[in-house]
């Protein structure tokens, strides 16, 4: 599995009337839970005064009704969060909250910072205590001493961001305003929405829907853009940068209905189907999505291909994080749980299975022999999205390469390996030009070109992979 890291929300009221941001926020997260179930928090704005709650679960595990009524005010930022490898524990969940010269802050990040290392040892040198491993801290801390000489807030994230590299989006909350800022690349995604006059900012346009508000715009590569009393304010402009957008947002992580940099997220996912087939063409009776991240990749394969659509696979929607375990026995145990096969819909057919990606192998092997078992007559594969051959840096929780199998196995061996008739992926320039030709997306899990420098012992531990050997030519 691939986990995102976070999702970002912030709701604005500018003439301070209505105090209803919590609840908006709440509704924002709850649309965005996709993001990150480990924990949620909510800081609001109440009269000047910042207060903050986090906790651990889903978004309505930790805030009810009544939690929600409780926290009045007019401007509110909120945050979903997966847990990372080193830290998953509340003192690194967001927002963050501080205490600086020049009043408090209220901070939510999505995405990670390719320096922070270096950034935490300087900033320790000079004195700053840390108490996780976030890098949320370590931008608070920036902004605090940048914050001792500059009166905007705006300013010293500008010095910030110069100071910061890697792909993010964040939303800070001062006392007077919340602000958005944008990684220099755009690498991770953040959009302005409205309803009513109240402001919004979020990870993803379906938070914006979620609320009943209208999408306004995307923040643009570098852009800060403040939420204040006179209304949108643009701090600093956009770079003159085409977005990078992550590629994955597309493929995998963003709810379907979403709208990320011009690009409608179902619709890229049917237009990868629909180029997948033209890639990779197959004979088959019928067409299936692995559910429920295949699907939308599965009705364009269908469509181009004139062969019927329809269910071949159920999934229990209850499978969740209690079984989110990462050895291999759990994982296989998950996936027996997860998936059942239709025995009515694929027997004694030859089918083609649509899946947005392919990670470990693990799933596909399992969802494959269960095709099998049910009476399939073949089983062909085909992968909504290029090999994923690279870990990525830029807030997405990766397997290390070892455990991608299309860096470990073969185009040839990795057919066996899942056990299908035949596999096929979509091109890295096919899933381009499905999402967007006015993107310049990050594709760096897939391509190894990253966007962002990495630090050099980073860099040094990525295995380039020649695609020449992985697609040692098979029949697709
Ligand atoms: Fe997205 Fe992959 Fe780039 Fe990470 S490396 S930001 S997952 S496209
Ligand atoms: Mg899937």
């Amino acid at each position: 599995m691939i986990h995102d890291e976070c999702g970002i929300f912030a709701a604005f009221d500018p003439t301070s009337t209505r105090q209803d941001a919590a609840r908006l926020t709440f509704l924002g997260l709850f649309a965005m839970q996709h993001r990150g179930e480990d924990s949620a928090g909510i800081a609001i704005n109440q009269q000047g005064t910042l207060l903050c709650q986090r906790r651990k679960g889903l978004v309505t595990e930790g805030f009810d009704a009544v939690a929600i009524n409780v926290l009045q005010g007019h401007a509110a930022i909120g945050h979903v969060r997966y847990p990372t490898p080193v830290d998953s524990s509340l003192e690194s969940a967001q927002p963050m909250l501080i205490k600086s010269r020049r009043g408090q802050l209220a901070l939510a990040f999505n995405g990670a910072l390719t320096n922070s290392a270096q950034l935490r040892q300087e900033l320790q040198a000079q004195g700053a205590i840390f108490q996780s491993r976030s890098d949320s801290e370590i931008m608070l801390a920036l902004l605090a001493r940048h914050q001792v000489l500059e009166d905007r807030p705006e300013t010293a994230l500008s010095k910030m961001q110069s100071e910061m590299f890697g792909a993010y989006a964040m939303v800070l909350m001062t006392s007077d305003r919340v602000i958005g800022m944008r990684d220099p690349n755009g690498i991770r995604p953040l959009c302005i929405g409205e309803l009513q006059g109240t402001l919004f900012l979020a990870s993803e346009s379906c938070a914006i829907d979620a609320v009943g508000g209208q999408f306004v715009r995307d923040v643009q590569p570098g852009e800060i853009v403040s939420l204040t009393a006179s209304g949108i304010v643009v701090a600093q402009p956009a770079n003159n940068t085409r977005c990078k957008t992550c590629l994955f947002e597309y493929v995998y992580f963003a709810r379907p209905d979403s709208v990320i940099d011009g690009t409608n997220v179902f619709a890229s996912r049917v237009a990868s189907g629909s180029v997948l087939a033209h890639e990779h063409p197959c004979d088959a009776d019928l067409v299936i999505g692995a559910p429920d991240s295949g699907l939308a990749a599965s009705i364009g394969y269908a469509q181009a291909m004139k062969i019927p659509h329809g269910s071949g696979l159920l999934k229990n929607r209850y499978v969740g994080r209690t079984f989110l375990h990462p050895n291999q026995s759990h994982r296989e145990m998950l996936v027996s749980l997860k998936f059942t096969a239709l025995a009515e819909a694929v027997k004694g057919k030859k089918i083609v299975l649509v899946d947005d990606s392919l990670v470990r192998g693990t799933t596909t092997r399992h969802v494959i022999n269960l095709l099998r078992k049910a009476g399939a007559q073949e089983v062909h594969m085909r992968v909504a999205s290029p090999p994923l051959q690279y870990p990525c840096h830029y807030g997405v929780e990766t397997p290390g390469q070892h455990d991608l199998s299309a860096c470990e196995l073969t185009q040839r061996e990795l057919v066996n390996h899942i056990g299908a008739d035949s596999l096929g992926f979509l091109s890295l320039n096919g899933l381009q030009n499905a999402c967007g030709s006015n993107l310049n997306q990050c594709t760096a899990c897939f391509s190894g070109q990253y966007p962002v420098a990495l630090a050099p012992e980073l860099a040094a531990s990525i295995r380039q992979i020649d695609p020449d050997w992985f697609f040692n030519r098979v029949e697709g």
